[in-house]
Protein backbone atom coordinates (compact mmCIF):
# COMPACT_ATOMS: atom_id res chain seq x y z
CA UNK A 1 0.00 0.00 0.00
CA UNK A 2 1.77 3.73 -1.16
CA UNK A 3 0.64 6.17 2.01
CA UNK A 4 0.77 9.68 2.15
CA UNK A 5 2.71 10.45 6.02
CA UNK A 6 3.01 14.29 7.56
CA UNK A 7 6.48 14.60 7.76
CA UNK A 8 6.92 18.08 9.46
CA UNK A 9 4.62 20.62 10.38
CA UNK A 10 4.41 23.79 8.01
CA UNK A 11 4.51 27.43 8.39
CA UNK A 12 2.74 29.03 6.00
CA UNK A 13 2.03 27.93 3.51
CA UNK A 14 2.25 23.60 3.32
CA UNK A 15 5.46 21.96 0.68
CA UNK A 16 6.37 18.80 -0.50
CA UNK A 17 8.63 18.26 2.23
CA UNK A 18 6.48 18.77 4.95
CA UNK A 19 5.08 14.95 3.49
CA UNK A 20 6.56 11.62 2.86
CA UNK A 21 5.24 8.89 0.64
CA UNK A 22 5.86 5.38 2.06
CA UNK A 23 5.27 2.21 0.68
CA UNK A 24 4.09 -0.68 3.30
CA UNK A 25 3.20 -4.34 3.10
CA UNK A 26 0.07 -5.14 4.45
CA UNK A 27 -0.23 -8.33 6.62
CA UNK A 28 -2.82 -11.29 6.13
CA UNK A 29 -6.48 -9.99 6.96
CA UNK A 30 -7.24 -11.24 10.47
CA UNK A 31 -10.92 -12.30 11.31
CA UNK A 32 -13.00 -9.27 10.81
CA UNK A 33 -10.61 -7.30 9.02
CA UNK A 34 -11.56 -6.14 5.42
CA UNK A 35 -9.30 -4.71 2.80
CA UNK A 36 -10.03 -1.48 0.63
CA UNK A 37 -9.01 -0.72 -3.00
CA UNK A 38 -9.59 3.28 -2.64
CA UNK A 39 -11.41 4.69 -5.57
CA UNK A 40 -11.13 8.31 -4.54
CA UNK A 41 -9.74 10.35 -1.90
CA UNK A 42 -10.35 13.40 -0.47
CA UNK A 43 -8.46 16.91 -0.11
CA UNK A 44 -9.80 19.47 2.41
CA UNK A 45 -9.40 22.69 3.49
CA UNK A 46 -9.76 21.71 7.10
CA UNK A 47 -6.62 19.24 7.22
CA UNK A 48 -4.21 22.40 6.57
CA UNK A 49 -5.42 23.25 10.36
CA UNK A 50 -4.84 19.60 11.28
CA UNK A 51 -1.33 20.13 10.10
CA UNK A 52 -0.68 22.30 12.81
CA UNK A 53 0.27 21.41 16.55
CA UNK A 54 -2.30 23.52 18.35
CA UNK A 55 -5.00 21.82 19.39
CA UNK A 56 -8.92 22.68 17.44
CA UNK A 57 -12.04 20.92 17.04
CA UNK A 58 -10.20 17.90 14.94
CA UNK A 59 -6.84 16.81 16.77
CA UNK A 60 -3.92 17.78 14.74
CA UNK A 61 -2.10 14.85 12.48
CA UNK A 62 0.79 13.09 14.06
CA UNK A 63 3.90 13.48 12.53
CA UNK A 64 4.85 10.36 10.72
CA UNK A 65 1.41 9.20 10.91
CA UNK A 66 -0.89 8.34 7.45
CA UNK A 67 -3.07 11.78 6.61
CA UNK A 68 -6.31 10.89 7.49
CA UNK A 69 -9.54 11.95 6.26
CA UNK A 70 -12.20 11.05 3.90
CA UNK A 71 -12.13 8.40 1.10
CA UNK A 72 -14.43 5.62 -0.92
CA UNK A 73 -13.28 2.40 -2.33
CA UNK A 74 -14.19 -1.02 -2.85
CA UNK A 75 -13.56 -3.63 -0.62
CA UNK A 76 -11.31 -6.43 -2.73
CA UNK A 77 -11.06 -8.96 0.33
CA UNK A 78 -12.79 -9.66 3.11
CA UNK A 79 -13.11 -11.52 6.15
CA UNK A 80 -15.96 -9.29 7.43
CA UNK A 81 -19.60 -10.86 7.07
CA UNK A 82 -20.89 -7.52 7.35
CA UNK A 83 -18.79 -6.07 4.36
CA UNK A 84 -18.86 -9.17 1.23
CA UNK A 85 -16.09 -8.59 -1.39
CA UNK A 86 -17.22 -5.69 -3.64
CA UNK A 87 -18.72 -3.74 -1.49
CA UNK A 88 -18.76 0.33 -2.24
CA UNK A 89 -17.48 1.94 1.34
CA UNK A 90 -17.32 5.37 2.70
CA UNK A 91 -14.07 5.80 5.46
CA UNK A 92 -12.04 7.93 6.57
CA UNK A 93 -7.88 6.19 6.72
CA UNK A 94 -7.31 8.57 4.40
CA UNK A 95 -4.51 8.89 1.49
CA UNK A 96 -3.41 5.54 0.77
CA UNK A 97 -4.34 3.80 -2.12
CA UNK A 98 -5.47 0.32 -0.11
CA UNK A 99 -6.91 0.65 3.33
CA UNK A 100 -6.93 -2.83 5.67
CA UNK A 101 -8.98 -2.45 9.29
CA UNK A 102 -11.39 -4.08 10.80
CA UNK A 103 -15.14 -3.65 9.25
CA UNK A 104 -16.04 -1.09 12.06
CA UNK A 105 -13.82 1.25 10.27
CA UNK A 106 -16.04 1.50 7.06
CA UNK A 107 -19.60 2.02 6.10
CA UNK A 108 -21.07 0.76 3.17
CA UNK A 109 -22.85 2.87 1.10
CA UNK A 110 -25.23 2.26 -2.18
CA UNK A 111 -23.80 1.96 -5.62
CA UNK A 112 -24.26 5.05 -8.24
CA UNK A 113 -25.37 3.83 -11.42
CA UNK A 114 -25.09 6.83 -13.10
CA UNK A 115 -21.96 9.02 -11.08
CA UNK A 116 -19.06 8.45 -9.48
CA UNK A 117 -18.04 6.94 -6.37
CA UNK A 118 -16.54 10.39 -5.16
CA UNK A 119 -19.83 11.43 -5.10
CA UNK A 120 -19.57 10.68 -1.99
CA UNK A 121 -16.92 12.61 -0.46
CA UNK A 122 -18.88 15.58 -2.23
CA UNK A 123 -22.02 16.78 -2.62
CA UNK A 124 -23.45 13.53 -1.78
CA UNK A 125 -21.24 13.71 1.36
CA UNK A 126 -19.55 16.20 3.83
CA UNK A 127 -19.29 18.98 1.54
CA UNK A 128 -22.62 18.64 0.64
CA UNK A 129 -24.28 18.54 4.44
CA UNK A 130 -21.74 21.11 5.83
CA UNK A 131 -23.45 23.36 2.84
CA UNK A 132 -27.13 22.06 4.37
CA UNK A 133 -26.61 22.94 7.93
CA UNK A 134 -25.27 26.26 7.06
CA UNK A 135 -28.59 27.23 5.77
CA UNK A 136 -31.05 25.28 7.44
CA UNK A 137 -29.50 25.50 11.16
CA UNK A 138 -26.81 27.81 11.61
CA UNK A 139 -28.25 30.37 9.30
CA UNK A 140 -31.82 29.27 8.06
CA UNK A 141 -32.81 30.70 4.82
CA UNK A 142 -36.35 31.92 4.24
CA UNK A 143 -38.31 31.55 1.32
CA UNK A 144 -38.23 35.30 -0.98
CA UNK A 145 -34.74 35.85 1.21
CA UNK A 146 -31.10 37.31 -0.54
CA UNK A 147 -28.46 34.77 -0.11
CA UNK A 148 -24.53 35.84 -0.72
CA UNK A 149 -22.02 32.82 -0.54
CA UNK A 150 -18.15 33.38 -0.58
CA UNK A 151 -15.81 30.38 -2.22
CA UNK A 152 -19.07 30.18 -4.22
CA UNK A 153 -17.16 27.87 -6.74
CA UNK A 154 -15.91 24.99 -4.22
CA UNK A 155 -17.02 22.10 -3.11
CA UNK A 156 -19.42 23.49 0.24
CA UNK A 157 -20.19 26.57 -2.00
CA UNK A 158 -21.70 25.30 -5.28
CA UNK A 159 -24.24 22.79 -3.17
CA UNK A 160 -25.13 26.05 -0.82
CA UNK A 161 -26.22 27.69 -3.69
CA UNK A 162 -27.95 25.34 -5.24
CA UNK A 163 -29.25 24.30 -1.75
CA UNK A 164 -30.38 28.04 -1.09
CA UNK A 165 -32.04 27.88 -4.39
CA UNK A 166 -34.01 25.06 -3.13
CA UNK A 167 -35.04 26.45 0.49
CA UNK A 168 -36.63 29.27 -1.25
CA UNK A 169 -33.89 31.75 -1.97
CA UNK A 170 -35.12 34.69 -4.20
CA UNK A 171 -31.37 36.29 -5.02
CA UNK A 172 -28.60 34.11 -4.82
CA UNK A 173 -25.00 35.60 -5.55
CA UNK A 174 -21.49 33.96 -4.80
CA UNK A 175 -18.30 35.16 -4.87
CA UNK A 176 -15.11 33.43 -6.57
CA UNK A 177 -11.33 33.89 -7.56
CA UNK A 178 -11.37 33.80 -11.28
CA UNK A 179 -14.03 34.99 -14.28
CA UNK A 180 -14.33 31.15 -15.88
CA UNK A 181 -15.74 30.77 -11.88
CA UNK A 182 -17.92 34.00 -11.70
CA UNK A 183 -19.39 32.56 -15.25
CA UNK A 184 -19.75 28.93 -13.96
CA UNK A 185 -21.79 29.88 -11.07
CA UNK A 186 -24.61 32.13 -12.84
CA UNK A 187 -24.33 30.19 -16.38
CA UNK A 188 -24.46 26.61 -14.49
CA UNK A 189 -25.61 26.45 -10.98
CA UNK A 190 -28.21 29.80 -11.00
CA UNK A 191 -26.55 32.33 -8.95
CA UNK A 192 -28.41 35.48 -10.19
CA UNK A 193 -25.21 37.35 -10.11
CA UNK A 194 -21.22 36.40 -8.59
CA UNK A 195 -18.14 38.35 -8.66
CA UNK A 196 -14.54 37.78 -8.99
CA UNK A 197 -12.69 38.90 -5.71
CA UNK A 198 -9.66 39.33 -7.60
CA UNK A 199 -10.85 42.17 -9.93
CA UNK A 200 -11.66 44.81 -7.33
CA UNK A 201 -12.36 44.79 -3.43
CA UNK A 202 -15.15 42.74 -1.93
CA UNK A 203 -16.41 45.68 -0.31
CA UNK A 204 -16.81 48.18 -3.48
CA UNK A 205 -18.17 45.26 -5.77
CA UNK A 206 -20.82 43.41 -3.32
CA UNK A 207 -23.40 46.40 -3.11
CA UNK A 208 -24.32 46.42 -6.75
CA UNK A 209 -24.81 42.93 -6.80
CA UNK A 210 -27.44 42.85 -3.69
CA UNK A 211 -29.73 46.09 -4.71
CA UNK A 212 -32.00 44.76 -1.45
CA UNK A 213 -29.00 43.67 0.87
CA UNK A 214 -28.50 40.25 1.91
CA UNK A 215 -30.88 37.78 4.32
CA UNK A 216 -27.89 35.36 4.79
CA UNK A 217 -24.51 35.21 4.41
CA UNK A 218 -22.61 31.76 4.09
CA UNK A 219 -18.70 32.48 4.65
CA UNK A 220 -16.17 30.11 3.25
CA UNK A 221 -13.93 32.94 3.29
CA UNK A 222 -13.56 34.97 6.19
CA UNK A 223 -11.48 38.27 6.30
CA UNK A 224 -12.54 40.80 3.50
CA UNK A 225 -15.34 39.12 2.42
CA UNK A 226 -16.65 39.02 6.01
CA UNK A 227 -16.56 42.02 6.40
CA UNK A 228 -17.80 43.08 3.17
CA UNK A 229 -21.22 41.36 3.57
CA UNK A 230 -21.36 42.90 7.46
CA UNK A 231 -21.90 46.08 5.73
CA UNK A 232 -24.93 44.59 3.14
CA UNK A 233 -26.59 42.55 5.97
CA UNK A 234 -30.63 43.59 6.49
CA UNK A 235 -31.88 43.53 9.53
CA UNK A 236 -32.07 40.81 11.38
CA UNK A 237 -29.64 38.96 8.54
CA UNK A 238 -27.95 35.78 9.74
CA UNK A 239 -24.36 34.92 9.09
CA UNK A 240 -23.11 31.28 9.18
CA UNK A 241 -19.29 31.18 9.70
CA UNK A 242 -18.59 28.08 7.56
CA UNK A 243 -15.00 28.52 6.81
CA UNK A 244 -12.05 31.27 6.69
CA UNK A 245 -9.65 29.62 3.98
CA UNK A 246 -8.43 33.46 3.52
CA UNK A 247 -6.38 32.92 6.83
CA UNK A 248 -5.47 29.13 7.07
CA UNK A 249 -1.78 29.68 5.32
CA UNK A 250 -1.44 33.26 7.06
CA UNK A 251 1.81 33.72 9.45
CA UNK A 252 0.15 37.26 10.67
CA UNK A 253 -2.71 37.25 12.98
CA UNK A 254 -5.77 39.12 10.31
CA UNK A 255 -7.10 42.45 10.73
CA UNK A 256 -10.90 42.05 12.20
CA UNK A 257 -13.86 43.31 10.18
CA UNK A 258 -14.42 47.28 11.28
CA UNK A 259 -17.95 46.75 10.91
CA UNK A 260 -18.95 44.61 13.87
CA UNK A 261 -21.22 47.48 15.61
CA UNK A 262 -23.46 46.87 13.01
CA UNK A 263 -24.54 43.92 14.69
CA UNK A 264 -26.40 45.65 17.24
CA UNK A 265 -27.88 48.44 14.61
CA UNK A 266 -28.96 45.72 12.50
CA UNK A 267 -29.63 42.76 15.44
CA UNK A 268 -27.58 40.18 12.72
CA UNK A 269 -26.78 36.98 14.84
CA UNK A 270 -23.54 35.30 13.16
CA UNK A 271 -22.75 31.73 14.54
CA UNK A 272 -19.56 29.86 13.38
CA UNK A 273 -20.37 26.05 13.04
CA UNK A 274 -18.20 22.76 12.48
CA UNK A 275 -20.22 19.63 10.76
CA UNK A 276 -18.97 17.14 13.83
CA UNK A 277 -21.76 18.60 16.19
CA UNK A 278 -24.46 18.53 13.55
CA UNK A 279 -23.89 15.04 12.25
CA UNK A 280 -27.43 14.16 13.34
CA UNK A 281 -28.35 15.86 10.28
CA UNK A 282 -27.23 13.32 8.19
CA UNK A 283 -29.80 11.23 8.26
CA UNK A 284 -32.67 14.63 6.83
CA UNK A 285 -29.74 15.25 4.38
CA UNK A 286 -29.46 12.05 2.71
CA UNK A 287 -32.63 11.78 2.47
CA UNK A 288 -33.51 15.54 1.09
CA UNK A 289 -30.30 15.71 -1.36
CA UNK A 290 -30.88 12.08 -3.01
CA UNK A 291 -34.46 12.77 -3.67
CA UNK A 292 -32.80 16.47 -5.21
CA UNK A 293 -30.23 14.38 -7.02
CA UNK A 294 -32.86 11.79 -8.45
CA UNK A 295 -35.52 15.20 -9.44
CA UNK A 296 -32.36 15.97 -11.78
CA UNK A 297 -32.34 19.26 -9.49
CA UNK A 298 -28.64 19.35 -8.77
CA UNK A 299 -25.36 19.86 -10.57
CA UNK A 300 -21.71 19.12 -9.63
CA UNK A 301 -18.20 19.60 -10.47
CA UNK A 302 -15.03 18.03 -9.67
CA UNK A 303 -11.57 18.14 -9.89
CA UNK A 304 -10.07 14.89 -10.28
CA UNK A 305 -6.47 14.70 -9.81
CA UNK A 306 -4.77 11.14 -10.45
CA UNK A 307 -2.86 9.25 -8.61
CA UNK A 308 -2.43 8.59 -5.14
CA UNK A 309 1.06 10.14 -5.05
CA UNK A 310 0.33 13.61 -6.17
CA UNK A 311 -2.25 14.07 -3.05
CA UNK A 312 -0.18 16.23 -1.86
CA UNK A 313 -0.12 18.82 -5.22
CA UNK A 314 -4.17 17.93 -5.35
CA UNK A 315 -4.33 19.94 -1.72
CA UNK A 316 -2.02 22.65 -2.23
CA UNK A 317 -3.82 22.99 -5.61
CA UNK A 318 -6.87 23.11 -3.68
CA UNK A 319 -5.43 25.73 -1.32
CA UNK A 320 -4.73 28.03 -4.03
CA UNK A 321 -8.39 27.55 -6.00
CA UNK A 322 -6.98 24.98 -8.79
CA UNK A 323 -10.09 22.95 -8.36
CA UNK A 324 -13.50 23.83 -9.70
CA UNK A 325 -16.60 22.01 -7.22
CA UNK A 326 -14.73 18.91 -5.14
CA UNK A 327 -10.91 18.20 -5.44
CA UNK A 328 -10.58 14.61 -5.39
CA UNK A 329 -7.49 12.36 -5.88
CA UNK A 330 -8.44 9.03 -8.04
CA UNK A 331 -6.59 6.59 -6.88
CA UNK A 332 -7.99 3.78 -8.97
P1 LIG B 1 -13.29 24.49 -1.84
O1 LIG B 1 -13.70 23.46 -2.82
O2 LIG B 1 -14.10 25.72 -1.70
O3 LIG B 1 -11.77 24.85 -2.15
C1 LIG B 1 -11.14 25.91 -1.56
C2 LIG B 1 -11.34 27.20 -2.40
O4 LIG B 1 -11.00 28.33 -1.61
C3 LIG B 1 -10.43 27.29 -3.59
O5 LIG B 1 -10.97 26.61 -4.70
C4 LIG B 1 -10.30 28.81 -3.80
O6 LIG B 1 -11.24 29.22 -4.81
C5 LIG B 1 -10.75 29.40 -2.47
N1 LIG B 1 -9.72 30.28 -1.88
C6 LIG B 1 -8.44 29.96 -1.58
N2 LIG B 1 -7.82 31.04 -1.04
C7 LIG B 1 -8.73 32.07 -1.01
C8 LIG B 1 -8.69 33.44 -0.58
N3 LIG B 1 -7.58 33.98 -0.07
N4 LIG B 1 -9.81 34.18 -0.71
C9 LIG B 1 -10.94 33.65 -1.23
N5 LIG B 1 -11.03 32.37 -1.65
C10 LIG B 1 -9.94 31.58 -1.54
O7 LIG B 1 -13.18 23.82 -0.39
P2 LIG B 1 -14.39 23.24 0.45
O8 LIG B 1 -15.64 23.48 -0.26
O9 LIG B 1 -14.06 21.88 0.88
O10 LIG B 1 -14.36 24.16 1.77
C11 LIG B 1 -14.83 25.50 1.70
C12 LIG B 1 -14.72 26.16 3.08
O11 LIG B 1 -15.57 25.48 4.00
C13 LIG B 1 -13.31 26.10 3.67
O12 LIG B 1 -13.06 27.31 4.34
C14 LIG B 1 -13.41 24.96 4.65
O13 LIG B 1 -12.47 25.08 5.69
C15 LIG B 1 -14.83 25.12 5.14
N6 LIG B 1 -15.43 23.90 5.70
C16 LIG B 1 -15.94 23.97 6.96
C17 LIG B 1 -16.58 22.91 7.52
C18 LIG B 1 -17.18 23.06 8.88
O14 LIG B 1 -17.57 22.06 9.49
N7 LIG B 1 -17.30 24.28 9.39
C19 LIG B 1 -16.70 21.62 6.81
C20 LIG B 1 -16.17 21.66 5.44
C21 LIG B 1 -15.56 22.77 4.94
P3 LIG B 1 -11.09 30.60 -5.63
O15 LIG B 1 -10.53 30.22 -6.96
O16 LIG B 1 -12.49 31.09 -5.70
O17 LIG B 1 -10.15 31.48 -4.84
Amino acid sequence: STQIQLASRPEGWPTAENFRTVTVDLPDLAEGQVRVANEFVSVDPYMRGRMSAAKSYVAPFELGEVMTGGAVGRVVASRAASLPEGTLVLHQLGWRDVAQADADAFRAVPELPDAPSSLYLGILGMTGLTAYVGLTEIAPVQPGETVFISGAAGAVGTAAGQIARLLGAARVVGSAGSAEKVALLTDKYGFDAALNYKDAPVREQLPALVPGGVDVFFDNVGGDHLEAAIDVMNDHGRLALCGAISQYNAQQAPQGPDNLVSFIKSSLSMRGFTLGNHLDKAGEYNQRMSQWFADGEIRYDETVVDGIENAVDAFLGLMRGANTGKMVVRTA
